[in-house]
């Protein structure tokens, strides 16, 4: 297993990639985001453990970095105590778990323990969008507190969506991440297509306010504005 630690502190880099090491994980120490964001872009970690504080590029900017890149990295969020926004907002970019400094390193081991156990990066807190709210462990969906019934594919489809929450989807990005369809193809276009107006009716059309919205000629948007 292989843990990139990007930390400025050179005390507290330190001690976790010795702690780790000890642990049998092969760990990568960088000193600040532009270099973390450089080793992180250039081979694959399973997880990163990323300071929100650091000078120049920031955790969340390095976070948000990662995420456009589609890195499958775990990303664990080292924040301060006071820093409440940081951690939702480190969790609303896609960060899997966060800790808060000071902390103790059998503490940062077990988190890292449970991360790299649930695999692939998916962070399972509710996701939130507007009125909208997806539990990506029940998989229950409810948006004005009313309950939506959702296939089994409409669920993937709207979670994908939300998890690239005001970001265009392509049609291309579904059937690689959602219908798990290397190539797209016209036929797989259409069943999109169907699946996306499907979908819209149960999210939508009951309620004021549309979420799912189309770009023409580029793909769907999940936003609470109209783009
Ligand atoms: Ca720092």
């Amino acid at each position: 297993m292989q843990i990139l630690v990007i930390e400025d502190e050179p005390k507290v880099g330190h001690a976790v990639q010795e702690g780790l090491q000890a642990e049998g994980y092969e760990v990568v120490l960088a000193g600040t985001g532009e270099e973390g964001f450089f080793l992180a872009s250039s081979r694959a970690f399973d997880l990163i453990v990323l300071d929100i504080m650091l000078p120049g590029r920031d955790g969340l900017e390095v976070l948000a970095a990662l995420r456009r890149q589609n890195s499958g990295a775990q990303v664990l969020i080292l924040t301060a105590k006071d820093a409440i926004e940081d951690r939702v907002a480190g969790l609303d970019t896609g960060a899997d778990d966060y800790l808060v400094k000071p902390f103790a390193f059998p503490e940062l081991s077990a988190r890292i323990r449970a991360l790299l156990r649930r695999g692939k990066s998916e962070p399972a807190i509710p996701l939130k969008i507007g009125d909208l709210e997806i539990d990506p462990v029940t998989r229950a969906v409810v948006r004005k507190g009313t309950r939506l019934d959702l296939t089994v594919r409409e669920f993937e489809l709207l979670e994908y969506l939300a998890r690239n929450h005001r970001r265009v989807v392509s049609r291309e990005m579904l059937a690689r991440d959602v219908w798990k369809e290397p190539g797209r193809a016209t036929p797989l276009d259409n069943v999109i297509d169907v699946h996306v107006a499907r979908l819209r009716k149960k999210l939508d059309d009951p309620f004021a306010g549309k979420l799912l919205h189309t770009v023409r000629g580029v793909g769907f948007i999940l936003s609470e504005e109209i783009p």
